[in-house]
């Protein structure tokens, strides 16, 4: 597995074709909220303009870090309304003042299009990020370019496709102890919205497991779903049940991906394979929460690294 990760760049995870959405980071918040609804996509490279080079990556971690403080600081909806009508670099600026510029570092870690793959599932792993520009440099001017931007599942989808045989993909996740299974963030259907938030944040998870009083899983919340509460500028959700906020996700939602102890690595890569999945949750027979297996975990594994202990 390792030398076909080295065998292997992050160029040749990208397809054929492709369309590369950019914001300038003089574009207004509100409309750079818009063009990723329009174009459905939940984040986008930044471009400087004035100092022509790449200017971080504007995520669902931005608009989370900005709830999050207003909530506790001011009138969230004052304060959006104010967000709202600033340019993306401004929110960068506010970003560093309450969150620290530690917070927003990683935003602006980026990769050559020639590491390997197993410089990147390792980057990833450690970094905790869900996916990294790549930036290259044009021969003649010397300009950096933003060629794309490649995520954790693209990875794993590439190398579910492409690794074909090893005795270790047949072995199961209780013998391999891929995941987390210990100190599980958890809320109920009732615990509110901001609570949930709260846990993203201070605990650098991107999803939280919503189980009823005897552990059965209900559902996940995850830090996308605050994106639609951006998006609409609906904060006073921050207040309601997080059960009833999830009744207002899309009709095509993909729902939860469970899997159990028992189940393989090349069992979790056909789903891989089949449908864009972000993490699983494991369950056991009665669909009570077991544990956690994120993408992260799983690049982690392959490169033989492990997080260290809290
Ligand atoms: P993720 O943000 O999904 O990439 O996960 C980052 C790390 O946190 C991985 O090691 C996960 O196993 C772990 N993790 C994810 N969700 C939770 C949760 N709700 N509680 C505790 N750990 C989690």
């Amino acid at each position: 597995m390792r030398s076909f990760l080295k065998q292997h760049t992050a160029y040749d995870v990208l397809p054929v074709s492709y369309r590369l959405i950019v914001f300038d980071t003089r574009l207004l918040v509100k409309k750079a909220l818009n063009a990723l609804v329009q174009n459905g996509i939940v984040s986008a490279p930044l471009w400087s303009s004035e100092k022509q080079q790449f200017a971080g990556m504007l995520t669902v971690a931005d608009f989370i870090n900005l709830i999050q403080y207003y909530y506790t600081h001011a009138s969230v909806d004052e304060a959006f309304r104010e967000i709202e009508s600033f340019e993306l670099a401004h929110l960068r600026n506010v970003e560093k003042h309450i969150v620290g510029a530690a917070a927003v570092a990683p935003q602006l870690t980026s990769m050559d299009p020639m590491a390997t793959l197993y410089d990147a599932c390792r980057m990833l792993a450690e970094s905790r990020v869900h996916r990294v520009p790549l930036l290259d440099r044009e021969p003649e001017t010397g300009t950096e370019m933003i060629v794309s931007v490649i995520t954790q599942y693209r990875i794993l989808k590439f190398i579910a496709s492409n690794f074909k045989y090893s005795k270790v993909l047949r072995q199961s996740l209780s013998e391999l102890k891929i995941g987390t299974y210990k100190n599980i963030a958890t809320a109920s259907m009732s615990t509110p919205v901001i609570q949930v938030i709260n846990m993203f944040v201070e605990q650098n998870i991107s999803a939280v497991p919503i189980v009823d009083s005897n552990n059965v899983v209900l559902n996940v919340y995850e830090t996308i779903d605050v994106m639609s509460i951006a998006r609409s500028g609906r904060y006073k959700e921050l207040d309601i049940p997080v059960g009833e906020a999830m009744e207002a996700r899309p009709k095509n939602y993909p729902g939860v991906h469970t899997c159990t102890l028992n189940d393989t690595l090349d069992s979790i890569f056909k789903t891989i394979r089949k449908k864009r999945v972000y993490r699983l949750i494991v369950v056991d027979q009665d669909n009570k929460l077991i544990g956690i297996v994120s993408l992260s975990n799983i690049l982690g594994f392959l490169v033989g690294y492990r997080r260290p202990k809290n």
